[in-house]
Formats: C-alpha cells, sequence, structure tokens
C-alpha cells in the first residue's frame, strides 16, 4: 500500500476540521485527531480525491465508513480520556478506531465481517496502529476484556443490548445509535452506581443495520 500524505492530503484535511467546527464540533481533542488520521487510507483509492468530504463511502460487503461528522458527534459524546478502556463495536474500515488511538484510548474494536477485519488489521499494522481488533458479534459486546469506561456502537441497534451495559463499568459512557433500519437517534447512556442507567436521546442518524445475536 502506498502511505502518502500530500499537501493537498493535509490541507484538505485542515479544511474538514473547519467544517466540522462550524456544523458544532467543540472538542479540540476530537478535532486534533480528525486531523491527523490519513482518511484517505481507509477508503478505496478511487474516492481518494473526495476522502476529505464530509460523506459516507462504501468499504465494501455492504458497509460504509461513517461520515466525519457522525465520527466527530459520537467521539466527543465520549469524552475520551487518555487511559479510557474503550470497546468499538463495528470496526468497519477502521477510520473511527483511529481516531481512539490517535485520543490515546485502549482500544478493543470487534467487526462481524471476516473481510473488512483482515483488511483492516492489515492497514492497522502497516500504519502501527495498536489497538485489540476482533472478528465476531459485537451485539453481545467483548466480555473478555470487560468492564470498559466507555462504549461506542457505530451501526443501528433496534434496542441497547443488556450486554452492553452489563460490560460497562460505573459511571461509564455507552454511545448507540437506536431505532429501526432507516432512521436512529443517538442515545447518550451512562451507567450508576446502583446499575441503572440514565438514557439521553440526542439527534438522529442512519445507520448500517448491528446485526447480530442481540440485535437485528
Ligand atoms: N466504525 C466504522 C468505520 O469507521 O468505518 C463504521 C463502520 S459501518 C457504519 C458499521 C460496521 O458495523 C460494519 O462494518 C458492519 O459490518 C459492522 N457490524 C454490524 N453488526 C455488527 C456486529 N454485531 N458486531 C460487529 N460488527 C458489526
Amino acid at each position: 500500500m502506498n502511505i502518502t500524505d500530500t499537501y493537498k492530503d493535509k490541507g484538505a484535511r485542515r479544511l474538514l476540521v473547519r467544517e466540522l467546527i462550524t456544523k458544532g464540533i467543540v472538542d479540540n481533542k476530537v478535532l486534533d485527531a480528525i486531523g491527523k488520521v490519513q482518511r484517505h487510507l481507509f477508503i478505496h483509492n478511487d474516492f481518494r480525491h473526495l476522502a476529505y468530504q464530509d460523506k459516507a463511502f462504501p468499504i465494501g460487503e455492504g458497509q460504509t465508513i461513517s461520515q466525519p461528522y457522525t465520527v466527530a458527534y459520537q467521539t466527543q459524546l465520549l469524552h475520551v480520556e487518555p487511559t479510557d478502556k474503550i470497546l468499538e463495536i463495528g470496526t468497519g474500515s477502521g477510520y473511527q478506531a483511529a481516531v481512539l488511538i490517535e485520543m490515546g484510548a485502549n482500544l478493543y474494536s470487534i467487526e462481524r465481517q471476516e473481510k473488512l477485519f483482515h483488511k483492516t488489521q492489515k492497514l492497522f499494522l502497516e500504519l502501527n496502529y495498536k489497538a485489540n481488533l476482533i472478528l465476531g458479534d459485537g451485539s453481545i459486546g467483548y466480555e473478555n476484556a470487560a468492564p470498559y469506561d466507555k462504549i461506542i456502537v457505530t451501526a443501528g441497534a433496534p434496542k441497547v443490548p443488556q450486554s452492553l451495559i452489563n460490560q460497562l463499568k460505573v459511571g461509564g459512557i455507552l454511545i448507540i445509535p437506536v431505532g429501526d433500519e432507516k432512521n436512529q437517534i443517538m442515545h447518550s447512556i451512562i451507567k450508576k452506581m446502583d446499575g441503572s442507567v440514565e438514557v439521553i436521546p440526542l439527534q438522529a442518524f442512519r445507520f448500517v443495520p448491528l446485526i447480530g445475536n442481540q440485535a437485528w
């Protein structure tokens, strides 16, 4: 793979960061990470010239790399601290994962599509991104490394899987889009001392579906 980051790529990335600020992203740590991750390496070379547009693109297997605004919005809601152990469900292209790694997260990321899993694993080796990438059904979480400080779901779920709440630390945050297959509402869920949760519904999004035991 040709890992080049041209002046054109760098300039386009700066413009993307400015666009995200105008769209309401305020967390500088998130903006810095978006400014660092070379999104053009996470999508097919045919789309390279469009890589820093605020758009989702196909990544194969009927899946998509999320729009940068969506990645920034979900990441901002996670309130990432450098030592956080974070579980991502839906590795896909690895772009969201790379943003979290740039922010210092100790990342576990799970993907159910074998081809995407292997592709992203190879890319992370080439880019020297360190993460625990797992092939499997993330709708049941990943018990082996639980509990997590934060969990982020990057596919649309019909309901909040109880296993994800169980695998969250007290005070931990789960960010998950919940709804039908066409529209979902982003939810921020905070686990309390007594094991109950505070659920905050936020704005609408459209994700590819979360498929699995605790999903569609
Ligand atoms: N975070 C990704 C990125 O940055 O490219 C976004 C990927 S896409 C919007 C959602 C991903 O979730 C797809 O790759 C899909 O295969 C995956 N997915 C769906 N259901 C899943 C499940 N139960 N466990 C793990 N991954 C799942």
